[in-house]
């Protein structure tokens, strides 16, 4: 055993009483941690949403790019989207861990610290969860709990042909980070400090849109949303499935930031895959009736975020993406093109 690691001394109730040390009572929460089950009290008139996601070591996440506390951020993060993609509010928690021997304890109290800070960040209680040993990797395992109004719920298959495609914040700044981390390198002991510093903290840090997808979703004025884990054509392809119906997606408009500009033109490329195709960036997709653009605009600026129409969706199956001019681009040429 490593010197640092206590962890075996500990043991896993040692852990779980580490982890609950540092949990504050949460709304609805009668019972966390400790019981044989949680217990929480749903807000009268309310539904609630459930969603849960894996995240495997060397699948989802490199230890060595990936500081502890972010990683503990980002666990809660991914789940947290979910929750916002139904315009629903994040209420509690679940995290289960399968540990590896190499994990020290003071990587778990990183992980943890960060995990709780990202539950502050969006008012989420950590309210139970399992942890056991690791043969191979770090496994962890987020259920996140929310509610809304029945009626307030946004669901995927909402979109109507003619309604505008919108999608918040920018596109293709965490597939950019990655990309950069993979070319050019940088880790938790060597971390970079240049001008991708922020495309790199989209993948490794993202921020989940609840206060926007809440907004949206009280406001009665989207159809259909979707948070983006996968890229804007596999997730809004998912809207355009459970709708179905189609969608035409406008290249010009497509919402890149700064930093992917910069980047961009510090390697003389226009990575066109990353904002089309690229995953994790954690925004908001979603559609809505043209004559509420405006209506559209002014909210989400309040929300703090800011949101672009993209496109139309179409009564014909298939998403298609279109230069200015109205030309088709082909799907192949969705990848990298030399930037002008
Ligand atoms: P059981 O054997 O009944 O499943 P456990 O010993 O696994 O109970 O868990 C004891 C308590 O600690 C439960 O309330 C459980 O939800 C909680 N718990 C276990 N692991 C974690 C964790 N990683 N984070 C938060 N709570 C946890
Ligand atoms: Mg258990």
């Amino acid at each position: 055993m490593p010197p640092e690691n206590n962890l075996a001394d500990l043991g896993e109730f040692g852990l779980i009483s580490r982890i609950a040390a540092n949990v504050t009572i949460g709304h609805g929460v009668i019972t966390g941690i400790g019981d044989d089950a949680a217990v929480t009290a749903i807000t009268p008139g309310m539904q609630l949403l459930t969603s849960t996601d894996m995240l495997l070591e060397g699948v989802h996440f490199r230890r060595s790019w990936h500081a502890p506390y972010l990683l503990g951020r980002k666990s809660l993060a991914v789940n947290i989207s979910d929750i916002a993609a139904m315009g629903g509010i994040p209420r509690w928690a679940t995290l289960s861990l399968a540990i590896p021997k190499d994990c020290s304890l003071e990587y778990l109290d990183s992980f943890t610290k960060g995990f709780l800070s990202m539950a502050a960040d969006h008012g989420v209680a950590l309210i139970g969860g399992d942890t056991c040993r690791s043969n191979s990797g770090l496994v962890i395992s987020v259920t996140i709990l929310g509610e809304q109004l029945p009626e307030l719920i946004i669901r995927r298959s909402g979109a109507r042909p003619g309604d505008e495609i919108w999608v918040t914040g920018t596109l293709g700044d965490a597939a950019f980070g990655l990309s950069l981390l993979e070319q050019e390198g940088g880790t938790v002991e060597t971390p970079r400090r240049d001008v991708s510093t922020y495309l790199i903290s989209r993948l490794l840090d993202p921020t989940p849109r609840t206060a926007a997808g809440r907004t949206l979703a009280e406001s009665g004025l989207v159809t259909a949303m979707i948070d983006i884990s996968d890229g804007l054509m596999a997730d809004f392809g998912h809207i355009a499935e459970l709708a179905g119906v189609g969608g035409t997606i406008q290249v010009n408009a497509l919402p890149i930031s700064p930093a992917f500009q910069s980047a961009s033109q510090r390697l003389s490329v226009f990575p066109c895959s990353f904002v089309l195709s690229g995953g994790e960036d954690y925004e908001l997709a979603f559609t809505a009736p043209v004559d509420n653009r405006k209506k559209i605009i002014e909210i989400t600026k309040k929300s703090g975020i800011d949101a672009t129409p993209v496109g139309i969706v179409t009564s014909s199956p298939g998403v298609t993406v279109i230069r200015s001019d109205g030309s088709e681009i082909a799907p192949q040429a969705h990848g990298f093109t030399h930037f002008t």
